[in-house]
């Protein structure tokens, strides 16, 4: 599997967490949400869809995504802006791009995956 493959598979992986982490939060309990069947339903097939993704994910992958995930509680998978990382706001060294192509990259400053929507 390519870097890009991985790299969209922790997304998808990250996305489904927050999902199924928002629909038990104090926040949307306390604006009254209340978990309906079809909810409870969609978070069966949340749950589902998260470990089918999982699997496919590298083991040291995931392990690190766990660890990160349990750090900072989401952005775990950050967008790189303008050579700045979109987690911790740091400046990447500038070979990170390049390497970016057939490496995963992690924020030297924060561990959290890097990607880029445009290669420079
Ligand atoms: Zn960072």
């Amino acid at each position: 599997m390519n870097v890009q493959e991985q790299i969209n598979l922790l997304r998808s992986l990250e996305e489904l967490d927050l999902i199924l982490k928002d629909m038990v939060s104090p926040t949307y309990k306390k604006i009254g949400f209340k978990p309906t069947k079809p909810t409870l339903d969609f978070m069966k097939i949340a749950e589902k869809e998260r470990n089918a993704i999982a699997k496919k994910i590298e083991p040291q992958l995931l392990r690190e995504y766990e660890i990160i995930m349990k750090r900072y509680g989401g952005r775990v998978v950050v967008q790189v802006v303008n050579g700045f990382c979109g987690g911790c706001y740091s400046r990447l060294p500038s070979e990170y791009a390049t390497r970016s192509a057939n490496n995963i990259m992690n924020c030297p400053y924060c561990g959290r995956f890097l990607y880029w929507l445009s290669k420079r």
